[in-house]
C-alpha cells in the first residue's frame, strides 16, 4: 500500500492525560494537531488506572460502610453480596469514554492505529507503514507499562496486572497483591472490602514506601486491624500454580495460596518501538526520554511529557507537563516554564485516605537540613468524631520562620486538603498566611488552620513571647 503523508504544526503520540493536555490546548489555539493513539483515547488513566480503580473502590467502601451501621446508631444488617461489581467498572469506563472524552477529540485528525508510532526522522513519524506524519513539533506521550519483577515462575502462572484487574468478573475468595504501592494498596484494599481473602506482598519495610514513613506504618495498622494481610519486607522465592491455585513462596518457607494474582510493583517505560534514534533522541529504558527544564528532549522540537520522562507518575503532572510543553514550544526561551517549578502533591484513595506534598522527613534528613514538626490529630477534632473518622493526621514540616517544606495528610478527604499546602509551598508562603485565612468551621481543611495555630502555639509558649505578653497587657 503507497504510504500517504500528512503535515500538521502538532503531532501528539499517545492520548493519555498528557498527550489529550497537549492535543486539545493546540487544538483550541487553532492548530493543526495529529494525535497517534495505539489502544484507545484516555491511556492508562482512563481506560486501566485512576478511574477504574476509583470506581472499584468506591463500590468496596460503600459495602465496607455496611459494618459501621451499629456504632452510627443504624440496624446491623449483613454486608451485600457483590453481584459483579467489575461490571460497573467497566460501564464506568465506557461512559467516560463514550460521552466526555469522544466529545473532546470530535474535531481532531485522531489516527487510532492498531500498531505503534515511529519516527523517521526527527520531523517525520510513520503509522502502520501507511501513514506518514511531518509535523513542526512533536510531543512524545507514550506513558508507561506494567513492571514485571523476575521472580521464579511468575510469568507461567497468569497473573494480573491493572490492564486485565478490571476484565474479570468475580471477586476471587483469595486475592494476593504483590507490591505495596499506592495501586496495591487501593487495590488490596478494595477487593479485600468486596469479600477476598486479601493478603499484600510488599518487598519494602513500609506500606507506600515513596511518603512519610509514620503514613506507610499507620496505613498498614489499619489494614490489618480491618483484616488485610500485610508482609513487609517480602522476599520471593518463586510462584507456582497448582490446578486452580497460586502458590507464592517467600524465602523464609512460608506460602500465600491465593486465586487471582495482581502485579502492582511499578512501571515500565517502553520506548523501543518508538525508534527514538532515528529522530536523535535520546532515551533511557529505565529512566525514559531526557528532557531539560523545559521539557524538550535532545532534538529541540520534540518534547516529550508525562510518564514517559520518568518524572512524578501521576495524571495531573502528565496533564501539567502537557500544557507546559505545549507553551514552552510556542514561547522564546526567556518566557519558557520550567516543569519542575512546580509543586506536584499526590494522593492514595486508601481508607485512610494518604496525600503527601513537598518534602517529606527522609528527604529533609538526607540533605541534613534542619525543621520543625507540627503536627494535628484528627482524633482532636469534633467534626471527624461527628463522623467517626477519627483515625489520621497532618504532619507539616517547617522552617523556624514557618516556611512550609512539606505535608503529609493521612484522613478523610486528605486528597481535597493537602492543595492549600501545595499552593502555599509553591508561592513560598508561611504558615501565617494559613492561619490569618478563615476556614469555614467545620469543614476537614479547618484542620489546616489548626496546624497554623499550633505553629503559633509553639512560639507563644517561649519565655520571651510570654514576657511581652505581660508588659503590653
Ligand atoms: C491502577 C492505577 C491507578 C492509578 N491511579 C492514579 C490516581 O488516582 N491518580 C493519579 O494521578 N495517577 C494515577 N495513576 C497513574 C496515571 O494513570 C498515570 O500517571 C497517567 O496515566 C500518565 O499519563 P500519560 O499521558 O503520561 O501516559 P498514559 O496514560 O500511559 O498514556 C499513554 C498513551 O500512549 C499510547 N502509546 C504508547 N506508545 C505509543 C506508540 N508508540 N504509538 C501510539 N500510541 C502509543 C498508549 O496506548 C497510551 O494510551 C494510576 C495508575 C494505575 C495503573
Amino acid at each position: 500500500m503507497a504510504s500517504q503523508t500528512s503535515e500538521c504544526d502538532v503531532l501528539v503520540i499517545g492520548l493519555g492525560p498528557a498527550g489529550m493536555a497537549v492535543t486539545i490546548m493546540a487544538k483550541s489555539l487553532g492548530l493543526n494537531v495529529i494525535a497517534i493513539e495505539k489502544r484507545k483515547i484516555g491511556g492508562e488513566c482512563l481506560n486501566v488506572g485512576c478511574i477504574p480503580s476509583k470506581a472499584i473502590l468506591r463500590t468496596a467502601k460503600l459495602r465496607h460502610a455496611v459494618l459501621h451501621f451499629p456504632e452510627m446508631g443504624l440496624e446491623a444488617i449483613p454486608s451485600p453480596k457483590p453481584i459483579n461489581p467489575f461490571a460497573r467498572v467497566r460501564d464506568v469506563v465506557k461512559r467516560v469514554n463514550e460521552g466526555k472524552t469522544a466529545k473532546m477529540f470530535e474535531s481532531v485528525d485522531v489516527i487510532l492505529s492498531k500498531g505503534s508510532a515511529r519516527f523517521i526522522d526527527s520531523h517525520t513519524v510513520e503509522v502502520q507503514d501507511v501513514r506518514k506524519i511531518r509535523a513542526k513539533k512533536i510531543f512524545i506521550c507514550s506513558g508507561t507499562t506494567p513492571f514485571v519483577p523476575n521472580i521464579q515462575g511468575l510469568d507461567g502462572v497468569g497473573f494480573l496486572t491493572n490492564e486485565n484487574l478490571y476484565d474479570i468478573n468475580e471477586v476471587p475468595r483469595r486475592f494476593a497483591v504483590i507490591g505495596g504501592g499506592a495501586i496495591g494498596c487501593e487495590m488490596g484494599q478494595a477487593l479485600f472490602r468486596l469479600g477476598s481473602e486479601t493478603t499484600i506482598l510488599n518487598s519494602a519495610d513500609c506500606l507506600l514506601p515513596r511518603g512519610d514513613a509514620e503514613a506507610g506504618h499507620l496505613l498498614c495498622e489499619e489494614f490489618r486491624k480491618e483484616g488485610i494481610r500485610v508482609i513487609n519486607k517480602a522476599e520471593f522465592e518463586r510462584i507456582e500454580k497448582r490446578g486452580y491455585e497460586i502458590a507464592v513462596i517467600l524465602k523464609d518457607g512460608s506460602e500465600i495460596i491465593c486465586d487471582k494474582l495482581l502485579v502492582a510493583a511499578g512501571r515500565k517505560i517502553k520506548l523501543d518501538e518508538l525508534e527514538l534514534k532515528n529522530a536523535g533522541v535520546v532515551y533511557d529504558n529505565q529512566k525514559g526520554v531526557k528532557v531539560d527544564a523545559f521539557l524538550r528532549t535532545s532534538v529541540k522540537h520534540i518534547f516529550a511529557c508525562g510518564d514517559c520522562n520518568g518524572y512524578r507518575q501521576f495524571t495531573h503532572a502528565a496533564m501539567h507537563q502537557g500544557m507546559l510543553a505545549l507553551i514552552n514550544a510556542m514561547l522564546p526561551r526567556v518566557f519558557m516554564r520550567r516543569y519542575k517549578d512546580y509543586i506536584v502533591p499526590w494522593s492514595v484513595f486508601t481508607e485512610p485516605e494518604v496525600s503527601q506534598v513537598g518534602e517529606t522527613e527522609a528527604d529533609l534528613q538526607a540533605r541534613g537540613e534542619k525543621y520543625k514538626v507540627i503536627r494535628t490529630n484528627y482524633s482532636d477534632y469534633g467534626r471527624t468524631t461527628a463522623d467517626g473518622s477519627e483515625i489520621g493526621f497532618i504532619k507539616a514540616l517547617c522552617t523556624r520562620s514557618g516556611k512550609i517544606l512539606g505535608v503529609t495528610i493521612v484522613g478523610e478527604s486528605s486528597g481535597e486538603m493537602i492543595h492549600e499546602f501545595g499552593l502555599a509551598i509553591q508561592k513560598g508562603l508561611r504558615l501565617t498566611s494559613i492561619l490569618f485565612l478563615q476556614h469555614s468551621f467545620p469543614t476537614y481543611s479547618f484542620m489546616n488552620k489548626r496546624i497554623a495555630e499550633q505553629w503559633l502555639m509553639d512560639y507563644a509558649r517561649k519565655p520571651l513571647f510570654q514576657r511581652i505578653a505581660k508588659m503590653r497587657i
